[in-house]
């Protein structure tokens, strides 16, 4: 059985960027293969580190991001394993094992560490090495499909790189997952997904960003997202028409409208092209964004605590399981048993 793996850092609450190229991928892959794939969904603590976060919020960031996902959707049962990262040893342990056949060469070359790391002084290793360990989070579970948004595929051509050098050297240990190219297909897309900042169209939403208005969180409440959506950058050209180069802004809100109502985006771009009221395009996809939240709330907050620690209590058996067999296989392939 094949397996289909995602994870999101928890070190904030998620943004709608999160939500719409990361998270409902997922879902929708979780649902159309639960009985024929292993779906692996797990909360990249580790990860979360790599940003200043406040520990304290640490374990209420984890509980949460695994109700999102229950609240967007994912189905549970025998094929779902949900774990947290920092409860199965062997992701730090095979990270260590992959930087020893990294390069610096290769992992200066990663976007998302020259965007991190762009104005600051100092610098932590795990924004530098982070895509290392995100390549043992997959390559012990032998994912050939891993769902994440655009930014996210340098980051898995890396993982087929380290896993296919591996291979060379120690024999054929990890399964090579699927190219992003193959990856888009699986997913059901044209293309991978990039939400925008909405202040800063020219820039991926991120959650890490600080100014408030240029993302839309989950937890916003309705009214606060319709803001930011009626406050985002466009242009002053005055015409709407989908181009992400010339009119990234209004192009993103397109974007948006289609995959929150789960329209083609085709569709979005024939109903709005060749008009020049950008305010109703932001009222209509204000409303859009409203009425996601507004549902996702509701169900967010009709689960508890309890039913996330009974998921995690099994699926962090499985994951052991499965992690410390292909850790093993590595250790011996390297000597190190
Ligand atoms: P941070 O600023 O902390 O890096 P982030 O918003 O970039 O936060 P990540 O935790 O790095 O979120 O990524 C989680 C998942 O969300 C990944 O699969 C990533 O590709 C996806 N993702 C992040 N931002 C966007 C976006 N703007 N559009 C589509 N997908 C996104
Ligand atoms: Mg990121």
């Amino acid at each position: 059985m094949k397996t289909i793996l995602t994870g999101l850092r928890a070190n904030s609450v998620f943004t709608i960027g999160n939500y719409l190229g990361a998270l409902l991928p997922m879902v929708r892959l979780a649902n159309k293969h639960v009985n024929d794939c292993h779906l692996n969904l797990f909360v990249p603590d580790l990860h979360s580190m790599i940003s200043e976060i406040d520990g304290g919020d640490l374990q209420s960031n984890i509980l949460r991001s695994i109700k999102c996902y229950l609240a967007a959707g994912m189905p549970t049962g025998k094929n779902v394993h949900i774990y947290r990262q920092s409860r199965v040893p062997a992701h730090s342990e095979l990270c260590w094992i992959l930087n020893c056949i990294a390069t610096m060469g290769e992992m200066n070359r990663m976007t998302q560490y020259k965007e991190k790391s762009e104005g600051k002084n100092s610098v932590n290793v795990g924004i530098f090495d982070y895509p290392v360990l995100m390549a043992g989070d997959i390559l012990l579970y032998s994912a050939e499909y891993v769902p994440v948004g655009e930014d996210q595929f340098q980051h898995i051509e890396l993982t087929r790189n380290l896993a296919m050098r591996f291979n060379n050297r120690y024999g054929d240990i990890f399964t090579i997952p699927a190219s992003t190219k193959e990856q888009v297909k699986f997913m059901g897309l044209e293309e991978g997904i990039r939400i925008r900042d909405l202040l800063n169209p020219e820039k991926k939403m991120s959650k890490s960003t600080v100014a408030e208005n240029s993302k839309i969180m989950l937890d916003d409440t309705p009214e606060r997202a319709a803001k930011k959506i009626m406050s985002a950058t466009t242009d002053s050209l005055g015409k709407i028409k989908f181009d992400m180069w010339g009119q990234p802004g209004i192009s993103n809100l397109m974007v948006i409208e289609s995959l929150v109502n789960d329209i083609p985006l085709q569709e979005v771009i024939g109903k709005w092209s060749g008009e020049t009221k950008y305010g109703e395009l932001k009222k209509q996809v204000a409303a859009s964004v409203s009425k996601l939240l507004t549902d996702f709330q509701v169900r967010i907050n009709e689960i508890s605590d309890d039913q996330v620690y009974e998921l995690l209590e099994s699926g962090e058996r499985y994951a052991n399981e499965v992690a410390n067999t292909k850790l093993l296989e590595v250790q011996k392939a390297v000597g190190l048993r």
